[in-house]
């Protein structure tokens, strides 16, 4: 039989299990507090439950963890990036940052990714899996541990795309957010996507405070579907009309993400046709020197080029940041260490 992941059960889902095996109410209680407060990885560190217990809940569950592979630690600053291991064997990156606020964490959602953005090293080999969300939680509890800190802020930002996952990463926001777990506050969380449309409408529905982050990268088709192959069945002004809906809704304020490459997307006049676009959305403009990638052949933008584009917008009335670079010495941008782990052995 095989066993179930225990660490994606909701605390009703869990209470029933324990009540079917003939436990009493407050066993539910104790065993989400080992799972979720102290994250301990073996039911055998569950020290306040009998010994037959823990046999019982180790025939029948599984806790899946994220096992440190590989940890680079930038000399430039305090980011860390781990390669962890899942239970068969796959691997995902994961990066953690010490920001003033606190430490913030940037997680996988897949094994991989099927969207074929032509910049990102995530995608280069296709999707192999979806993480549960118990692979989600467990990137952030192992780092926890590891530096015996607790991290307040999380981007779903890693490989994969979140909106491809979308079942098992709903059920992460649940967990990570439950008052009886990690209790983390949904304004600390971001999901990143790279416009998955009917799943944008979907999480409206929601009404979630998280902060959505649209891929954007480009303010035409034309530009964007050379760089993005979603854009051909989701185009920029459908997307667009769905971002301005989610911010109708929810009155939260979407994060564009807009990676400069150069002599792609970064003139002047790009610029103009994004301040016209994106005219009457809720939003916030990130600009991101591309990362380059060996294989992708994307050459960044200059700091005079980023700037120039960054004035375009901001005399236009949008808020601007360049985003700040961290760990770059670490290959920290999404995909670079499992790949350079897959072709070095
Ligand atoms: N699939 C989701 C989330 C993962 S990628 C998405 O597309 O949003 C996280 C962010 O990094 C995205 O904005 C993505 O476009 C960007 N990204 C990927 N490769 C990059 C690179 N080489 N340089 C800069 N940004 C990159």
């Amino acid at each position: 039989m095989e066993k179930t992941d225990i660490l994606s059960m909701s605390f009703g889902e869990l209470s029933a299990a324990l009540k079917d095996m003939g436990e009493p109410a407050f066993r539910a209680k104790q065993v989400y507090k080992w799972l979720h407060c102290e994250c301990v990885t073996t039911f055998d560190e569950m020290t306040n439950l009998s010994k037959a217990l823990r046999q019982q809940l180790n025939d029948s569950f599984v806790i899946f963890g994220a096992a440190i592979e590989k940890k680079l630690i930038s000399e430039y600053d305090d980011t860390v990036k781990y390669l962890f291991k899942l239970h068969d064997g796959e691997c995902v990156e994961s990066v953690l940052m010490k920001y003033k606020y606190g430490y913030s964490i940037c997680v996988s959602t897949q094994v991989g990714c099927r969207m074929g953005c032509k910049f990102c090293a995530s995608t280069l080999d296709g999707v192999v899996r979806s993480l549960n969300a118990s692979e989600i939680l467990a990137q952030i509890y192992t780092a926890q541990r590891d530096n015996n800190i607790k991290i307040s802020h999380v981007v779903l930002m890693g490989m994969g795309e979140p909106l491809d996952n979308y079942d098992n990463v709903m059920r992460f926001l649940e967990l990570i957010t439950d008052e009886q777990g990690q209790n983390m506050s949904m304004r600390h969380i971001s999901l990143s996507t790279c416009g998955i449309v009917p799943k944008i409408y979907e999480l409206m529905e929601k009404n979630l405070q998280l902060t959505l982050s649209i891929s954007l990268h480009a303010p035409t088709d034309e530009i964007r579907s050379s760089m993005m192959p979603v854009n051909k069945k989701w185009n920029v002004d459908t997307l667009l009309k769905a971002c301005k809906a989610y911010t109708d809704k929810t009155h939260r304020r979407i994060s564009f993400e807009y990676a400069m490459v150069s002599g792609v997307n970064d003139t002047n006049e790009c610029a103009a046709i994004l301040a016209k676009k994106l005219k009457g959305i809720l939003c916030h403009i990130n600009l991101i020197p591309v990362n380059e990638v060996k294989e992708t052949g994307c050459v960044r933008s200059s700091k005079e080029r980023i700037y120039a584009f960054s004035s375009v917008l901001e005399k236009s009335g949008y808020t601007v940041t360049v985003r700040r670079e961290l760990g770059s010495d670490i290959n920290a941008s999404c995909g670079q260490l499992r790949r350079s782990k897959q072709q070095n052995g």
